[in-house]
């Protein structure tokens, strides 16, 4: 259900951006940055949104374009940099549990891309 929650949220940042730019065309794409430690399912994010989007004209004929980020660390103690694919904060090199995340935690829109 969390997925659910996210697809209103994006379809109210949306809305909020064609109101305030005046904008009445169609959107055509929303493309979306989602870090991997929003542990966030695409193809459920995808799904909810084509359900709830027919409710809004400017958004029924959307996509959905996600593009994933993967988690990224620093050690702050050897400045070894590596991408991890589960919560596992402790260095690779020398494990040292003084590590700061670089990225994987984004979740927003990108862009906002309007039919002709
Ligand atoms: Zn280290």
């Amino acid at each position: 259900m969390h997925e659910l929650q996210i697809a209103q949220n994006i379809i109210i940042i949306v809305n909020e951006e064609l109101v305030r730019r005046q904008v009445r065309k169609k959107v055509r794409e929303i493309a979306l940055v989602i870090g991997q430690m929003r542990a966030i399912i695409p193809e459920t994010l995808r799904f909810s949104f084509n359900i709830q989007k027919k409710r809004h004209t400017q958004l029924e004929e959307s996509e959905l374009l996600i593009r994933e980020n993967d988690i990224v660390v620093k050690c702050n103690d050897c400045q070894h940099q590596f991408k991890i694919q589960e919560p596992q904060f402790y260095c690779q090199k020398c494990h040292s549990a003084n590590i700061e995340i670089l990225s994987g935690n984004e979740l927003y829109v990108d862009s906002i891309e309007l039919a002709d």
